[in-house]
């Protein structure tokens, strides 16, 4: 007998009508007509049940400030770390946490049940990581939750930032972070890209680097990071966030640097949503799109995960915790329009991140965690057109979070009653 079976579900690889038997918070099998009781069964009525939406690129310490001290005027990638510089010296513990937990509850509903956040290291007083890491316990039991060191204002700008970077870590900071094209020098960056890969040797860590976050073309950290990565032996373990230098790069030098990518086996995080806001800032017209070369990435074999970065905070006055707004933005960017595309843009946001996080468990397979969204849409396409409700999140089988699906009532002579916007799924395409 099992705990939980949910009937007649559809899989983001396009599967239709699956059974989902759940035992002892993991999944006891998929398959076809399963026949066995279980404790409570759930019809699926043909949508869609996908793993949990992974978020590898995340800023839990700065979440849900947005307006605290004043706005981002300019709206640019450098005002707003200079006012979270402003924010930074005033922020207790107990507001962090806050924050962060609270931003978790949003997560959850939106069956964000997986985030990867950078915590800022540039104040010695390590308050941002010391709240992050009692987080990190108090969601661990509906989020997995994995903190990076991040020296926000260089690992060398910043004079205080790499002793108390190795402090975070020795604290429990899960992951290395780095930040080279805002390094004074690209030769700073670049020796702070070897210094911080030596850290994550020694220690056994993964590597996270905000690398290239910037239009110039000449901003090339990434290859370093690739290099540093095989001479420490780190190939799988290492992430290159943002890459958006690689939008403006010269074509002949992508062609040599992509391969390399692929060589260390670097995993690249874009973040569409920020990407497009804060980049081609110094453009007139053409402005440049700012986001890292994906298509290309993906046909070179390179592990693509999207983040959201930021959601009401000092870089970003959007954003709601979902995963879907990441793809749906991504889709148009990227014109990755065809229904392949759409399959390959949500295993972006669900199992390429999870992969890149190096989750545990992860996926629909049996013996998997029963961690499983379903959601009001039939289709991951249809997933990212509409970004519909999370009907149900549960995570090791139980249920953490419930939304009712979304139907409007009509009062319009001869028309239907109702429309439900999952209704409207095309029946001919492919
Ligand atoms: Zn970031």
């Amino acid at each position: 007998m099992f705990d939980l079976l949910i009937r007649n579900a559809n899989l983001p690889d396009g599967t239709a009508g699956v059974d989902i038997a759940v035992k002892d918070g993991k999944i006891a099998e998929v398959a076809q007509g399963i026949t066995a009781e279980a404790g409570e069964v759930i019809d699926a009525g043909g949508q869609l049940i996908t793993p949990p939406f992974v978020d590898p690129h995340f800023h839990m310490d700065a979440t849900l400030s947005l307006g605290l001290p004043r706005m981002n005027i300019s709206g640019t990638l450098l005002e707003g770390i200079s006012l979270w510089g402003e924010l930074r010296p005033t922020l207790t513990k107990e507001a962090l946490i806050d924050r962060a937990v609270r931003y978790c509850d949003l997560a959850v509903s939106k069956g964000l049940l997986a985030v990867r956040s950078h915590v800022d290291v540039s104040d010695p007083r390590l308050v941002t990581a010391e709240a992050l890491l009692e987080v990190r316990e108090i969601v661990a039991p509906y989020i997995d939750l994995q903190l990076v060191a991040f020296p926000q204002d260089g690992f060398y700008r910043c004079p205080e930032a790499a002793e108390a970077l190795v402090r975070a870590l020795d604290m429990g900071v899960d992951i290395v972070g780095g930040i080279p094209h805002f390094e004074r020098t690209m030769e700073d960056g670049a020796r702070s890209v070897e210094a911080l890969c030596r850290i994550a040797a020694d220690r056994g860590l993964r590597v996270d680097m905000h690398c290239d976050e910037t239009d110039d073309p000449l901003s090339r950290h990434v290859e370093t990071l690739a290099a540093q990565t095989v001479r420490f032996g780190l190939q799988g373990r290492v992430a290159g966030s943002h890459l958006t230098s690689m939008h403006s790069m010269d074509n002949y030098y992508v062609s040599k640097l992509i391969p390399l990518m692929a060589e260390a086996e670097l995993a690249a995080i874009p973040n569409p949503l920020i990407n497009i806001m804060l980049q081609g800032r110094h453009d007139t017209y053409p402005k440049r799109r700012g986001l890292t070369r994906i298509p290309e990435l993906l046909e070179a074999g390179i592990t693509v995960g999207f983040g959201q970065d930021c959601v009401l905070d000092p870089w970003y006055s959007m954003g709601s915790g979902d995963l879907l707004d990441v793809a749906h933005m991504a889709l148009h960017a990227t014109q990755l329009g065809s229904g392949e595309d759409k399959k390959q843009l949500f295993q972006m946001v669900t199992t390429n991140s999870a992969k890149i996080m190096g989750l545990e468990g992860y996926g629909l397979a049996k013996g998997c965690n029963a961690d499983l969204v379903l959601l009001q849409a039939k289709d991951a396409a249809e997933a990212i057109r509409l970004r519909p409700n999370r009907l149900k999140v549960w995570r090791r089988g139980k249920l953490v979070s419930e939304t009712a699906p979304e139907v409007s009532r009509l009062s319009l002579a001869g028309r239907p009653e109702t429309v439900n916007p999952a209704d409207y799924a095309p029946q001919h395409a492919t």
